[in-house]
């Protein structure tokens, strides 16, 4: 007692809404009518690869934009191969299905969508050669996942980041998400907004769900691939707009858990969270204690983007109807 703080009525509860339309099986069905037996491996041993794609809705235009979504099933494939899966679509398909499924739920708002590779074999018995795979995909509408705008409060984790030579990070596999469950409930239940967590050797690795740039004496930096990030698709976005339009240099090297206490701006960034400003550190303020200047424009040149606004980065989204 006094751990579990769910009710058994909310945990029953499917957070979709029951006639949604789903892509599953190589088929579109009702969220309801889909059935996962009890013994799914996946649901055991963490046996999947994922993604979450956003679409965003304007208002202005009527439209859906859904937001890089090759690069995420690009991601996907890379993932999949890791835990010797394979995708049975191709990239252009899984686009194509995922722009169906829009459709279908006729979505006017912003949506999340989650496309599932997972170990189907309804047996007992840890390993990854000679199982079922299925795949799935359901989207749902989605606000924020993170505060954007006041800006987040950070600790530290006390939890290591996985490292590639256990479970790479870089692979987006559902069982390492253990680990952000862990990092991010201790950070939350102790009065944080988000965990930043450390790599093996010490150095920042990324938020819970979300890569890291720091702003220091005027160049941003961000911790390189082999210090077991998720290779996040918001990251690559954020470093050429850094380049193109704030004219600023982007690092990518280790970073030290003291610079995130001596740094001018910090920001997590991810589909998820978009681009959080990071405002305190360990109960440290990061540089004035406010939403950094560059941050804050960003973030605008962001959302302007992601919306279908900035005809420059048409490109970044596919506009569902
Ligand atoms: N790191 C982790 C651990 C994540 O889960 C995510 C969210 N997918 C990210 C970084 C950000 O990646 P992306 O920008 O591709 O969403």
């Amino acid at each position: 007692m006094g751990v579990e703080t769910r009710s058994k009525a909310a945990v029953k509860k499917p957070a979709a809404h029951p006639n949604t339309w789903v892509f599953f099986d190589g088929e579109f069905a009702r969220y309801n009518d889909v059935k996962l037996g009890l013994m799914t491996h996946a649901l055991h041993y963490g046996t999947a690869v994922f993604e979450g794609i956003r679409a965003y809705w304007n208002p202005k235009q009527s439209q859906l934009f859904l937001l890089e979504p090759a690069a995420h099933y690009e991601r996907m494939r890379r993932s999949a191969n890791v835990m010797r899966m394979q995708l049975p679509f191709s990239t252009e398909e899984l686009v194509n299905f995922t722009l169906d499924l829009l459709r279908r739920n006729e979505f006017k708002s912003d949506v999340y969508v989650r496309p599932l590779l997972y170990t189907s074999s309804e047996e007992i018995g840890v390993r990854l050669h000679n199982l079922d795979r299925n795949f799935f995909i359901y989207a749902i509408p989605f606000g924020k996942y993170v505060e954007v705008e006041a800006g987040i409060r950070c600790m530290v984790s006390s939890w290591r980041r996985v490292p590639d030579e256990a479970l790479p990070a870089r692979a987006k596999i559902t069982g390492s998400y253990a680990q952000a469950a862990l990092a991010k409930s201790e950070a939350v239940e102790g009065g944080f907004d988000e965990a930043i967590v450390l790599s093996m050797d010490g150095h920042v690795s990324e938020g819970s769900a979300e890569n890291l740039f720091m702003l220091k004496d005027g160049v941003f930096v961000t911790p390189p691939v082999t210090d077991d990030i998720l290779e996040g698709v918001t990251r690559q976005l954020l470093m050429k707009v850094i380049r193109d339009e704030l004219n600023l240099e982007v690092l990518e090297r280790s970073i030290d858990r003291t610079e995130l206490y001596t740094c001018d701006e910090l920001l997590l960034c991810g589909t998820g969270a978009q681009i959080s400003p990071v405002i305190e550190v360990d109960r440290r303020p990061v540089g004035d204690g406010k939403v950094g200047e560059f941050t804050q424009e960003l973030q605008n040149i962001y959302f302007n983007a992601v919306r279908g606004d900035t005809p420059k980065y048409k490109d970044w989204t596919i506009p569902v109807y």
